[in-house]
């Protein structure tokens, strides 16, 4: 009986929920017309967004990106700070044993894979793009361990993004927004490269990372201080 009554209420629930997010939706203007304020005021709101990764050359953007998977950038560039004394260029990575590289960035996670990835990487890199980091974004997706979120970040941070960047927080402030219903990070990327103009591909995941980080939390929306409720927001609690 327990067990019915609480699956009956998680019902009413998700019908109340579903139908309170329908009706929030017809109060806002349709997406098209909500995305260039929602850059503008993101962009005034979070003047100071960009990348939180420390690189100084494209070899350690696309290693700083590769390690900061399934960590935080603050964690990775403490990391990389003794790390990129020590490797400077794609050889240094092949001189030592595998042992030695993977103490030198165990504090990363994944240590493992992550340093099988970067000798891969550094391998082909040597062999085929004399030691340095391709342009091409399908030559960066044959990297060992570049994924297309990896290849987004490096041609963003180079000044010609191919796509958009979907994270967590882009993820899940796409979906508020209603930006996208899509779970998926290639859908949610191939929903955003339509409706974002191709010039902001590069700033727009910046402004929701930071964005996410320190107003549109996953948990507590603090929709009160956010420049974007109630008008632009169908899933502003105002
Ligand atoms: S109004 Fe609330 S839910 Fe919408 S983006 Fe702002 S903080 Fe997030």
């Amino acid at each position: 009986m327990v067990v019915r009554g609480g699956a009956c209420r998680a019902r009413v629930t998700t019908i109340v929920a579903k139908s309170y997010i329908k009706e929030a939706r017809k109060r806002v203007p349709p997406k098209k017309d909500r995305i260039g304020p929602v850059l503008e005021r993101l962009a005034v709101e979070h003047a100071d967004a960009k990348i939180a990764l420390t690189f100084a050359s494209p070899l350690e953007l696309v290693v700083s990106v590769m390690l900061s998977a399934q960590t935080t950038d603050v964690n990775v560039n403490r990391v990389t700070e003794k790390l990129f004394v020590k490797y400077r260029r794609p050889e240094d990575y092949l001189k030592v044993p595998v042992a030695e590289l993977e103490r030198d960035i165990f504090a990363t996670g994944f240590y493992r894979q992550k340093a099988k990835s970067l000798r891969g990487m550094m391998t082909m890199l040597i062999e085929e793009f004399d030691g340095e980091v391709p342009e091409a974004f399908n030559d960066l997706l044959r990297l060992p361990g570049v994924a297309r979120k990896t290849a987004n970040v490096v041609s963003a941070e180079r000044g010609a993004p191919q796509g958009v960047v979907v994270d967590t927080h882009v993820r899940r402030i796409s979906q508020r927004l209603g930006f996208t219903k899509q779970e998926d990070p290639v859908k949610i990327e191939r929903d955003l490269m339509r409706l974002v103009p191709r010039e902001s591909w590069g700033r727009f995941p910046h402004l929701l990372i930071w964005h996410g980080r320190r107003i549109c939390d996953a948990r507590k929306p603090r929709c009160e201080d956010c420049p974007l409720a109630p008008d632009l927001c169908p899933s502003s609690r105002i």
